[in-house]
């Protein structure tokens, strides 16, 4: 049989007959199949994709410690990285002590766009969408009137000259709670079908844009340089050095992937456990970074006086409602849990977590270095990873302390040794 005719119609078997098919093509033994069984989808997962054949679970945990606008928050976070919630948790308590996070939105619109291909003169687009301004706002509002009785709706249409005869008409859109996707792709294609009909030029596509600029969030804190250390000049010296691999990564892209990507573990979590689409996100954050021609660093440290001030600004056009927010249980629970009574808020929350994150991996990488506190974390996984039980992993972990620079036969060693 071929692998087509194996896998023909997949899409309307029932889990069991998907993981039978499976089982016989890929050779799985019993015991994966059961593995798969017992991490069965939750009943409204196929809802979500396509093929569904498993529910594969991340750790949710919780970031403590948070102060944000004044108010408490517990973060949950999904990750499969050791050390992320307690470095967020960690950082945050720092911070809390010098009274907390800033967080502000400065606003919150989606934007699309409709390419038109082949234009011959630029200024003949851009004259003819300034003054059909209003019907193509009315014919966007009018696809998807219910966004406007929630207060929200279509604010404003542009053009942009892509060169080399592209024109893209961007639309913006408030899409109040929702993260707007389907939405703002509902009302393009209603506005594309104008323009093709009225100004008699074809479209080429139009979806759309995950930039996220226009729904940019910024968390700041200043923290006293006498609480970044015991001794003054030791506290002195961190608040220097900080600055120094925060200026570090605003001049050298290498050096910025990793930092943003250190903002990014605690960012994503956050993302995760709330049901948004990280990818988005991911996209944004990066385009951000690039934004004025070399990737830099997202976030900044500089000393000011007797503080070291942070910030970092994020583009976080996320949704509290819509999309897998709907359909994951788990995310009204985590909404919950964080207490998040509007898309702004999470916003702010998200941009804090990025900014905690940042603070506890600068000040480890320039003073104690990032291994000391990943190591106990990396050790249990390695305990973990030989096969030892819960009751068991402390143990190991304790004697694989004592070697220089443990391996995974090393934990092994450890584990049978234990169990004689
Ligand atoms: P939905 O299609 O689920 O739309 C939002 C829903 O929330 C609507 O049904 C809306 O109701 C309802 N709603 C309830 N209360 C509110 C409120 N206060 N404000 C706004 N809406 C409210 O989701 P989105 O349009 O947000 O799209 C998000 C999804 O699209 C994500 O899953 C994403 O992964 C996916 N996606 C992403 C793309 C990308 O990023 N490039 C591309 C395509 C899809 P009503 O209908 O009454 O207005």
């Amino acid at each position: 049989m071929t692998m087509e005719s194996e896998f023909s119609h997949f899409y309307k078997r029932t889990q069991q007959q998907r993981l039978s098919i499976l089982q016989q093509t890929r050779g799985l033994t019993d015991e994966q199949r059961a593995i798969l069984e017992a991490h069965e989808a939750h009943a409204d997962a196929p809802q979500l994709i396509e093929n569904t054949i498993a529910a594969y679970q991340l750790p949710e945990g919780v970031a403590v410690n948070f102060v944000v606008n004044g108010r408490d928050y517990v973060v949950p976070m999904v990750t499969e990285e050791p050390s992320v919630i307690a470095a967020a948790s960690n950082g945050a308590k720092q911070l809390a002590r010098a009274g907390g996070m800033t967080a502000t939105v400065s606003s919150r619109l989606l934007t699309g766009q409709i390419v038109l291909s082949d234009v011959k003169v630029y200024a003949s687009i851009d004259d003819w969408v300034a003054l059909h301004q209003t019907e193509l706002l009315e014919t966007a509002a009018a696809a998807h009137p219910s966004i406007v009785k929630r207060g929200g709706g279509p604010k404003l249409v542009r053009t942009r000259d892509l060169g080399e005869g592209f024109v893209s008409i961007d639309l913006s859109v408030d899409v109040r709670a929702a993260m707007g996707a389907n939405m703002m792709n509902t009302m393009l294609e209603a506005v594309a079908k104008v323009i093709q009909t009225k100004l008699h030029h074809t479209t080429l596509f139009s979806i759309l844009s995950n930039a996220g600029d226009q729904s940019l969030a910024t968390a700041s804190c200043s923290i006293p340089i006498a609480q970044l250390a015991q001794e003054d000049a030791e506290a002195q010296l961190t608040a220097t050095k900080m600055a120094q691999a925060s200026q570090i990564a605003q001049l050298d892209p290498m050096r910025a992937v990793t930092h943003n990507k250190g903002i990014m573990n605690g960012v994503d979590a956050v993302v995760v456990a709330m049901g948004n689409d990280w990818r988005a996100i991911e996209s944004a954050a990066h385009a951000y970074a690039a934004r004025d021609g070399q990737y830099r660093g997202l976030s900044q440290w500089q000393v000011n006086g007797d503080q070291l001030v942070g910030t970092l600004t994020l583009p976080l056009p996320v949704g509290t409602v819509g999309g897998a927010t709907t359909v994951l249980p788990l995310v009204a629970v985590n909404q919950k849990i964080a207490g998040i009574q509007s898309p702004e808020e999470l916003m702010a929350l998200i941009v804090s977590v990025g900014l905690a994150q940042n603070f506890a991996a600068i000040k480890a990488l320039v003073t104690t270095g990032i291994q000391q506190g990943h190591m106990r974390m990396q050790l249990r996984s390695l305990a973990m990873s030989v096969g030892a039980q819960d009751h068991e992993i402390d143990d190991v972990v304790t004697q694989l302390k004592t070697h220089q620079d443990p391996t995974q036969t090393d934990a092994q060693q450890i584990l049978t040794q234990m169990r004689k």
